[in-house]
Order: C-alpha cells, then sequence, then structure tokens
C-alpha cells in the first residue's frame, strides 16, 4: 500500500524500507508533489538560505543542498574561524553527522542558525542543551537505518565466531590446499547480551532470537519484553556469551564497558560494538585481547576514528570494520532524504519529520 502511494507521489526519491519512515514522509505536507507532474513544487525553492555541511557524508545530500539551499562546505574551508565570522549571519542550517556536528562554539558562533539536521541517529557530537537555550531545532535520522545496523551486528558476532575473515584469507592465500581450516565456535543458542534496548538493540534481538539465542538487556528501565532484564552491566556481561554494545552516547554510557565488565565477560567472551568507540575503554580492551583475557572482538566504532590500535591488527579473533553501519546505498540515500525533508518542513513551517528538540 506505501509502495504504490510512494510510487504515485514521490517516484523521484527512494522509499526509506521502515513503514513508519516512509509513511512520515508522506504525511509531512513539505514535499508537495503532483501525482500528474512527479516533480517537485517551486514552493520549495529556499536558495537564498545558507546551510552549513561540516565534513562530507553523501554525495547525494551534498548535490541535493547544493540544489535547493546555498550551501557552504565547512572542511573546504581554509580559514574557518575568519569564515564563520564572515558567513555568521547568512547560515541558518547545519548538517552534521556521527564525526562532526554541532558543539556549543559553533552554535555560539552563528547568531542566525535555527536548526541541526543530522545525517546519523546519533546526537553524540550536537550540544543538545545549548540548542535547547538557543531554540535551535535538531533532527536526526532514526528507524531507516535500523535494519542495517542490526545486521551489521548480526554478521560481527557471525565472523569472529566462525573466524569468517581469517577463512576468507586461508582460502585466498593457497592454504587451505596444505590442510582444513582448524574448528570454530558455534553461534546459535549462544547468550546474547545487550547494552541498549532502543530500536537498534530491539533489532539484533529479534534477529539474534531466530538462531535460539537466549536475550538479555540493560537500559536505564525495565522494557515490556520476555528479555531478561539486569540493572548492572557487570551481572549482565557475567550472564553473557557475546555482550553488544547498542546504547546512546551520552556522558553516563562513556566507558559503560571498562575493566571489570570485560572481565566479566571473560576469556570466552566476545564484544560487539555497532554503539560509539567511547563506549569502550579501548586501551583496556587490547591489553585483555592481546592478553587472552577476553575471547574476541567485533568493532564497526573507535575512540578515535579512523585510528585504530594497531595491536589488533594480527589478532584473528577480532573484526575490526571502518564505521558502516549504516552505510548501505539504499539506507544512505534515505537518510539523506530525510536530512532534506527535516531542512525544507523547518524552513516551510511544517512539522519536523523526525524532531529531537
Ligand atoms: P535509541 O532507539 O534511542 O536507543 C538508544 C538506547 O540507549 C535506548 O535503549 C536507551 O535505553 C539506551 N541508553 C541511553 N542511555 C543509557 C544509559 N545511561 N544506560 C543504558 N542504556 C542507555 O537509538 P538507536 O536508533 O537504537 O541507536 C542507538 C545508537 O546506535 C545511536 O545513538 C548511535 O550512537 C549508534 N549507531 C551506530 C551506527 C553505526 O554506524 N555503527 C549507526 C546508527 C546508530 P533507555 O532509554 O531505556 O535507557
Amino acid at each position: 500500500m506505501i509502495a504504490t502511494i510512494w510510487r504515485r507521489a514521490a517516484p523521484h526519491l527512494s522509499r526509506p524500507s521502515h513503514p513508519r519512515a516512509a509513511l512520515a514522509i508522506l504525511t509531512s505536507h513539505t514535499l508537495t508533489f503532483s501525482t500528474t507532474t512527479q516533480t517537485p513544487s517551486p514552493a520549495a525553492k529556499m536558495d537564498a538560505i545558507g546551510v552549513l555541511m561540516m565534513c562530507p557524508m553523501n554525495t547525494y545530500l551534498e548535490q541535493e543542498l547544493d540544489r535547493r539551499f546555498k550551501l557552504f562546505r565547512y572542511w573546504t574551508q581554509p580559514k574557518q574561524a575568519e569564515f564563520l565570522s564572515q558567513q555568521a549571519e547568512s547560515i541558518r542550517a547545519v548538517v552534521g553527522n556521527a564525526t562532526a556536528g554541532a558543539s556549543a562554539d559553533l552554535i555560539d558562533a552563528l547568531p542566525r542558525l535555527e536548526i541541526v539536521s543530522c545525517f546519523s541517529v546519533g546526537l553524540d557530537k550536537v550540544d543538545l542543551a545549548r540548542c535547547g537555550e538557543k531554540g535551535v531545532r535538531v533532527t536526526n535520522t532514526p528507524d531507516v537505518l535500523t535494519d542495517d545496523v542490526a545486521d551489521l551486528a548480526i554478521g560481527l558476532m557471525l565472523a569472529v565466531l566462525r573466524r569468517i575473515c581469517v577463512c576468507d584469507k586461508y582460502v585466498r592465500s593457497g592454504a587451505w590446499k596444505l590442510g582444513d581450516f582448524k574448528l570454530t565456535t558455534k553461534f546459535s543458542g549462544k547468550r546474547i547480551g545487550i547494552i541498549g534496548l532502543g530500536r537498534i538493540g530491539l533489532a539484533i534481538a529479534q534477529r539474534a532470537e531466530a538462531f535460539d539465542c537466549p536475550i538479555s538487556y540493560h537500559s536505564r528501565s525495565k522494557k515490556a519484553t520476555n528479555y531478561t532484564y539486569y540493572s548492572s552491566v557487570v551481572e549482565l556481561a557475567s550472564n553473557s556469551d557475546i555482550l553488544v554494545i547498542a546504547c546512546a552516547l551520552t556522558p553516563e554510557t562513556t566507558r559503560i564497558v571498562n575493566r571489570e565488565v570485560i572481565d566479566a565477560l571473560g576469556p570466552k567472551g566476545v564484544l560487539i560494538n555497532i554503539g560509539r568507540g567511547p563506549h569502550v575503554d579501548e586501551a583496556e580492551l587490547v591489553a585483555a585481547l592481546v592478553e587472552g583475557r577476553l575471547g574476541g572482538a567485533g568493532l564497526d566504532v573507535f575512540e578515535k576514528e579512523p585510528e585504530v590500535p594497531e595491536q589488533l591488527f594480527g589478532l584473528e579473533n577480532v573484526v575490526l570494520l571502518p564505521h558502516v553501519g549504516s552505510g548501505t546505498e539504499e539506507t544512505r540515500k534515505a537518510m539523506a532524504d530525510l536530512v532534506l525533508g527535516n531542512l525544507e518542513a523547518h524552513f516551510s513551517s511544517k512539522p519536523l519529520l523526525t524532531p529531537v528538540v
């Protein structure tokens, strides 16, 4: 049903896989489509509005921002402080992501800033308190990326336990001809503990159930599910074979996985991090892996991306990814459409599609 309406109403946009996200865009009133002409209304013309993009994040998003608004590319400015003071009066929107958002200093430097539209669901790079104080609206890209991140979390679990990357190298190097690959560890049925049973955490749990994995979780409050709740992360880790980090990064969840948690997970335990790097005490994680006090790790995120501790490079029980949780063509396009939809909604005085502040 939604697919049919979308084809008629917005054929030139990619439809988010999540029905709620598609419905939000269709009902936003921000995209004034004609079902016969199939082109956006000129009412959406906003090319005098200054939008500051913080870093390169997506070619389609950049092209569309350039086409619809007056786009400033922050990363191309050799003297950023000078640039900000020169353009302070013309910038009314900031587009950030998981790498670069809107700090209190940036917000203070832009007196006409009205909205920060994030090309990410995580908002740890945006000073939400300062936005609230200054009446700056904030949006993110929830739901549309949930499937991809949850899929990747399961992929990391399988890759670590079944040594998929090592197996691949084994075949490519010709080593298979010299003998069979060593035995690995079964994934189905392993006890999975999830820190943060939000959208992504729940999607991981639902996928893991299909592998007959018992699910436990920790978050600030107990949810209405049959999964086992632990109010302590250490207790959750003690009762899990695989511990997955899927919570938001806040001061409270920074280094939520420390030495005590790693030791509770133990030499057969596996840590999966698809949240943010600073959730983990990285030096402790590296030491535990090198010393064999932790069984393995699957990491999509790191403390100082794109820097990754080199001690991890030689370890077969570790799988390292370059922060690609939402990195598919389909999802990045849907995220970009949400960023654009939120900006157009704001500047047409319509309700935001995915408001946070
Ligand atoms: P969400 O629905 O808002 O879920 C966030 C979860 O964090 C909630 O379950 C919340 O539980 C939990 N949480 C917050 N503070 C906590 C605390 N102090 N202790 C324990 N749990 C806490 O967000 P989401 O859409 O699932 O996304 C989750 C995170 O994934 C994002 O914030 C982002 O950092 C990360 N992410 C990573 C990638 C990637 O590429 N690797 C992609 C997308 C998202 P309670 O409210 O019940 O405490």
